[in-house]
């Protein structure tokens, strides 16, 4: 279960960053999910509210999910191809044989506070 710790860990990224910009609180926190990463967004979703509970300054916060396509280059013929819609196989020559573009990374996109008033 590797997304429990990531969680953890996006979470206080998210602290850190609300604390250093003054922010009175978290509104939200873009996740991208690349769709060979490994972790699977629907995990994300259940654990967040768990995962902030102990956090008051993402009490109301929202996460958001994206996910990036798994492209991968086939070696042999050239094409780009979604990898985990064809398990892992070019489509066009039937190779295994690639290089993977995108979707193997989860980052933080955007995290999104709110800022005290000016008085
Ligand atoms: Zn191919």
């Amino acid at each position: 279960m590797h997304e429990i710790g990531t969680l953890y860990k996006v979470v206080q990224t998210a602290e850190e960053y609300a604390a250093q910009n003054n922010a009175t609180e978290v509104l939200s926190i873009t996740l991208d999910v690349g769709e060979l990463s490994g972790m699977l967004p629907y995990f994300f979703e259940s654990y967040y509210p768990i995962v902030i509970e102990n956090h008051p300054m993402l009490r109301n916060s929202r996460l958001i999910l994206k996910t990036t396509p798994g492209i991968g280059h086939c070696n042999a013929c050239g094409e780009n191809y979604n990898v985990a819609q064809n398990e892992g196989i070019c489509p066009h020559c039937g190779s295994y044989d690639k290089r993977i573009l995108t979707g193997r990374s989860l980052f933080i996109k955007d995290i999104c506070i709110a800022m005290e008033e000016a008085s």
